[in-house]
């Protein structure tokens, strides 16, 4: 693998130095952040930020988050900061949410999209923090991956269809929590959740704010209709493999929807990505069975989900069936990420 640096022990200051130089000269990086990998260019540049959008075939109506490692940098962004955006700023960053405020139209016009407002987190993950901090400007980065693809978690997932796209590859190990961040926006003194993280609705809730999830979270979107976030409107994290996702509920009646499944379709070869206490109801049904992580685990699934939604594609079957888990706290989000990658597809 070329152009890699590896930043997995230390980051070491003569390649932070070149990784600026790529930066600051328009360049585009793959970099790590504690959610998932992402592409990062110079906010400000339109040049080094189109080629963002080339790399990752990225539809140009969907505007990408803008990263920053200290408070100096969100005031080259942004002046308008209300109470309760400054609430959760305290609380949660460096984290993994993003909050909607107004432009003050110092970044791309293509990082917006044309929008009035931008995107802003501070990442939580030392590397991130370093490269921003060094290249001393708001850096542009969706995920990592090939639009419609699931975002990248590790390097050996992403490197294969994202070299020679773009100038240099940072590799800082696996992500700690594995999907993209909260996406929350401040509206009559109510938070809401237009893409759900790990920041969960719950945590928001507990600092004594209001909280709603945006209505389409966990609905389809039709190409033409009118949504906050416009990434919810394209199609995501789906692997090539048709994918079904089973409705969380008691052990036996999932279990039992699989097994109704296999019967009804006797000639297709299916797969099951299931809670690792579900692993033995499967075992003798004589399909592929992946483990997800423990049922009492979210972020143990939540750092799996995309690298196995991947997997699938190699696994060589017809139909690959997901076990769905209970909507709450990062379930929420993982949840919101199935409903996608199974295209609406619900057992
Ligand atoms: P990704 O970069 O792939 O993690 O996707 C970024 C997400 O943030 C997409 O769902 C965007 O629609 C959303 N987003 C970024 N900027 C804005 C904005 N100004 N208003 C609403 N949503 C945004
Ligand atoms: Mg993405």
């Amino acid at each position: 693998m070329n152009n890699i640096y590896d930043f997995k022990q230390n980051v070491k200051k003569s390649e932070l130095d070149q990784i600026v130089k790529i930066i600051n000269s328009g360049g585009i990086i793959v970099f790590p952040t504690e959610t998932v990998y992402g592409i990062g260019a110079d906010a400000t540049r339109d040049d080094a930020v189109k080629k963002i959008f080339i790399a990752k075939g990225r539809p140009q109506d969907n505007p990408l988050i803008v990263h920053i490692s200290n408070y100096n940098m969100l005031e080259k962004v942004t002046t308008d900061i209300g109470d309760i955006e400054r609430r959760l700023m305290e609380k949660f960053w460096p984290g993994p949410l993003t909050i909607i405020l107004k432009s003050n139209n110092n970044v791309s016009k293509l990082v917006t999209a044309g929008l009035s407002t931008v995107g802003v987190r501070m990442p939580g993950n030392d590397i991130a923090l370093k490269i921003i901090g060094a290249c001393n400007t708001p850096i542009a980065a969706p995920s990592a991956n090939v639009s419609g693809k699931p975002s990248g978690t590790k390097l050996e997932d992403i490197y294969d269809e994202l070299k020679g796209k773009v100038d240099a590859f940072v590799d800082g190990g696996e992500t700690d929590i594995g999907i993209e961040s909260t996406v929350v926006k401040v509206e009559n003194s109510v938070v809401k959740i237009l893409r759900p993280g790990k920041i969960s609705l719950e945590d928001i809730e507990d600092l004594g704010i209001k909280v709603t999830l945006d209505e389409h979270v966990f609905k389809d979107v039709k190409h033409d209709e009118k949504v906050e976030s416009p990434g919810m409107k394209h199609r995501h994290y789906a692997p090539n493999t048709k994918t079904i996702l089973i409705e969380f509920d008691k052990d036996n009646i999932m279990v039992d929807k699989v097994d109704k499944y296999i019967k009804e379709n006797p000639s297709l070869k299916i797969a099951i990505v299931c809670f690792k206490e579900h692993s033995i109801y499967y075992i003798n049904k004589n399909i592929k069975c992946i483990e997800m992580g423990s049922v009492n685990n979210q972020l143990e699934i939540s750092r799996n989900i995309f690298s196995i939604l991947r997997f699938i594609d190699k696994l060589d079957v017809d139909v690959c069936l997901i076990e769905g888990m209970k909507k709450e706290y990062i379930g929420t989000a993982i949840m919101n990420r199935l409903i996608r990658a199974c295209e609406y597809n619900i057992l």
